[in-house]
């Protein structure tokens, strides 16, 4: 009897250590975020002067949230994080799932927890992306706090954008922008993933709201520049905590982010980046 129990601790032994062969070192677990914390990587400033550097993966970044929005490393399309799950529009137009170990220079997620619910019914049929952001603010108010939505819709028209992965060295987003492709889908369910940045935030994030889309068939998605609703509601989540992931890379601190560059956030978000001031004539 006795060797059998030894026999049975040997092999109890060596099955866990054969089991430990070859198996990557499993992280510790990470404490839960704290449900009413905005985690945002980088400051918009960052991202609008050529700051596509990835700095957080997006295997952490789930960690943080399981609803928001962002680009990719190297300005690689459009993020949209939804269910805890991240998926990317990219700039040809295609919806991919993003794997972990892909990287963010510019996101903001949230532990989505609806505070509230805002009906749709009145929006219906309302002209215009303005019309949408302007009944949601009168409803929502808490202008200061910075919101996180989720709306699930039919739109009767929605057009999106997406924008081409680049190479260094980085240009401003303001000329990326210029090369933006836009599609126009009608029809379609989906969801709205969004953010409202309060407009002290200018320069750290997009004040006012950022709305990204994907649909239920996970095939169309992008940033949104205008849509037309037909039904369906609007959940937000106003963040009691925010928190923000600086880049590590030295080139972050030799980057003017004093510089207001409203103007140019505001047609870069709008899709009027092709309206910017006409750059310099190239030297002949
Ligand atoms: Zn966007």
């Amino acid at each position: 009897m006795r060797i059998s129990i030894a026999r049975l601790a040997l092999g109890l032994l060596l099955l866990v250590a054969g089991c430990d062969r070859g198996r990557p070192v499993a992280a510790p677990p990470s404490p839960a975020p704290h449900p009413d914390r905005l985690t945002q990587v980088n400051v918009i400033n960052a991202l609008m002067l050529g700051g596509y550097d990835g700095v957080m993966s997006l295997g952490e970044l789930l960690r943080h949230g399981d609803l928001g929005l962002g680009t990719l490393d190297g300005l690689d399309g459009e993020l949209i994080v939804l269910d805890g799950r991240a998926y990317q529009a990219r700039g040809d137009g295609a919806v991919v799932a993003v794997p972990p170990n892909r990287t963010t220079p510019f996101a903001t997620v949230i532990p989505f927890r609806p505070d509230g619910e805002v009906p749709l019914a009145g929006l219906a049929g309302l002209a215009g992306l303005a019309a949408l952001d302007a009944r949601l603010d009168a409803a929502i108010g808490r202008a200061n706090h910075f919101v996180a939505l989720r709306a699930d819709v039919a739109l009767a028209v929605v057009t999106v954008r997406s924008v081409p992965r680049q190479d260094r060295p980085y240009r401003p987003l303001a000329q990326v922008a210029q090369a933006q492709r836009t599609w126009t889908h009608r029809d379609v369910r989906g969801t709205l993933v969004g953010t409202r940045g309060p407009s002290w935030s200018a320069g750290l994030n997009v004040p006012g709201y950022h709305w990204h889309f994907l649909s239920d068939d996970r095939r169309v998605g992008g940033h949104v520049l205008d849509l037309r609703l037909t039904a369906g509601r609007v959940r937000y989540d106003v963040a009691e905590r925010w928190e923000v992931r600086f880049p590590g890379a030295p080139g972050f601190d030799a980057l003017d982010l004093a510089r207001d560059q409203r103007a140019d956030l505001h047609r870069v978000e709008s899709g009027r980046a092709g309206e910017a001031p006409p750059a310099a004539p190239p030297p002949r």
